[in-house]
């Protein structure tokens, strides 16, 4: 679903990303960490093509990311991002922010956005909520509501970055649940996170970067019973 081939990319004369290349299966969930600074958000974003690349190649379900033909707008429709901060409309209602992007991206009627909005939002649990605004919601509801909305636009893959970072922690669980859920109902999941339990739950790989190399590409058991590089093995010991 995902192919990354290679790809290399500098701001200016600082390498973010080295060579890096990884590939993420049709449902299969693949967890993505390393040290602060290490091209995680990066790698994300190129996938997304929020951010270019100078080298290599991107493929999502079989679409060029770096291609003049591609339609940027519909590939990056196609493929959900819940990033660390909600970014939720402040000013729309959670209605309004489940819908407006399949009415305006999608050509959904007003009706069939909100049928499908409001499906999602009892999947994650908030059904009770929909006339509320972000303001009025707690941060793990908040989040809960951005992986609806972006669930919403039927993609074919969902990109995670650090979406509890920013939680209380007594809200982290409630995220991580409905994350869960999804990779269980057969989602592909590229998601970056040093919540190591749902990696351990549900991730069927790990990719390990520092210095914006993907230094380790392993199947989850292996890479926790036995990381094979000394950079895995010192940042498993701190954060584990
Ligand atoms: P991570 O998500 O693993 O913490 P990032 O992908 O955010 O890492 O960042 C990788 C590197 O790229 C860091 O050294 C960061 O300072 C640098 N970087 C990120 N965004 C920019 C930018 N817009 N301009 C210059 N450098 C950037
Ligand atoms: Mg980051």
């Amino acid at each position: 679903m995902i192919v990354v081939e290679a790809v290399s990319k500098w701001y200016g004369d600082l390498a973010v990303l080295s060579g890096c290349t990884t590939a993420v299966a049709r449902g299969e969930v693949v967890v993505v960490c390393g040290p602060s600074g290490s091209g995680k958000s990066t790698l994300l974003k190129c996938v997304n093509a929020l951010e270019p690349f100078q080298q290599g190649q991107i493929t999502v379900d079989g679409t060029r990311v770096k291609d003049r033909a591609t339609n940027l707008p519909r590939l990056r429709a196609r493929v959900g991002m819940v990033f660390q901060h909600f970014e939720l409309f402040p000013h729309l209602s959670v209605t309004d922010n489940l819908t407006l992007a399949q009415r305006k991206v999608l050509g959904r009627s007003g009706e069939e956005a909100r049928r499908r909005g409001l499906d999602l939002l009892a999947r994650v649990g908030l059904s009770a909520h929909a006339e509320k605004f972000p303001g009025q919601l707690s941060g793990g509801q908040q989040q809960r509501v951005a992986i609806a909305r972006a669930l919403a636009m039927d993609p074919v893959v969902m990109l995670f970055d650090e979406p509890t970072s920013a939680l209380d922690p007594e809200m982290v669980g409630e995220v991580l649940d409905v994350m869960v859920e999804l990779a269980r109902d057969g989602m592909t999941m590229m998601v970056v996170t040093h919540e190591m339990g749902f990696a351990r739950k549900v991730a069927d790989r790990v990719v390990f970067m520092d210095g914006g190399e993907i230094v380790e590409d392993a199947a989850k058991d292996a890479f926790f019973s036995r990381p094979r590089s000394e950079r895995a093995q010192q940042f498993l010991s701190k954060i584990l």
